[in-house]
């Protein structure tokens, strides 16, 4: 691309089971191989990734409250915290108790700095406030950002998504996908009705990416891969179609995840 800043991607998943990473995009991206994350990073021109496990439970091993996985991402941040943010997979049906204590272990072992929820996966809504208040009060707590995947009926939808954001201004959302498709307008209402709500563009049509930018603003898009799954070269050149400008491209590439993420003492 020839531009003169790195890149961030805001949407890594690490620990991937070896049967289904040799099937995948990136199938390098290994458990328990923390340099492969820099190869990656390296490849697409990026410095800094957000680096969470796989959406759903690996069997075997039997990891259900994804401790398991969130330690490796751990120990990938620890070894290179410059350069990968790492972001805990939780649960919370297991209760506000197990949840504050797997992220007080993480925040201080690992320097967590967000949470990755998949509300279908693990059957709640994301607008119970029964389920979500416990975790928010902890995020808001911990300074944690909140990625919800986004674009699944029944659960994972973004007008359910921004009720948890209306209630806790002080917490940072990244909707992963942007809708995907067929939500899109509700992930665009969402990220104009909120100030603390960003969206990812990974999985996302080129042309819903332009529509978003003109609706939403390019100020409320992050840059993602959805690695392993996805094409790191296909992901990028979808928001260069999509925001030609360069001013779009450096928000959207890196200084808005800067904002979402908190990384300026990172990315200078
Ligand atoms: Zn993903």
């Amino acid at each position: 691309m020839g531009s003169d800043f790195k890149k961030i991607d805001a949407h890594i998943h690490f620990g991937t089971d070896p049967h289904v990473a040799s099937k995948t995009i990136v199938p390098y991206l290994n458990p328990d191989n923390p340099e492969s994350v820099i190869q990656y990073l390296s490849e697409q021109d990026a410095d800094i990734g957000v680096l969470f496990p796989h959406d759903r439970i690996f069997s075997p091993p039997w990891d259900a409250d994804y401790d398991k996985q969130n330690m490796q991402v751990g120990r990938a941040a620890n070894q290179y915290p410059n350069n990968i943010v790492g972001v805990a997979r939780i649960n919370p049906t297991f209760g506000a108790e197990h949840t504050s204590n797997l992220l007080d272990k993480y925040t201080s072992e690992w320097n967590c700095k967000g949470v990755k929820l998949v509300a279908g996966y693990d059957f709640y809504r994301p607008n119970d406030m029964k389920v979500m208040g416990p975790l928010l009060d902890k995020c808001e707590e911990l300074g944690l950002t909140v990625i919800f995947h986004s674009g699944d009926a029944p659960r994972d939808l973004p007008s359910l998504q921004s009720e948890s954001a209306k209630r806790y201004p002080n917490v940072k959302f990244q909707l992963a996908h942007m809708g995907m498709h067929s939500f899109l307008w509700e992930a665009i209402i969402a990220a104009q009705n909120n100030d603390n709500i960003w969206c990812d563009m990974s999985q996302a049509f080129t042309y819903d990416i332009a529509i978003f930018i003109e609706e939403a603003g390019f100020q409320k898009l992050v840059y993602g891969t959805d690695a392993p799954y996805q094409s790191p070269r296909v992901e990028s050149q979808k928001v260069i179609d999509a925001a030609p400008q360069i001013e779009q491209q450096r928000a959207i590439f890196r200084d808005n995840a800067i904002k979402l993420w908190g990384l300026s003492g990172l990315a200078e």
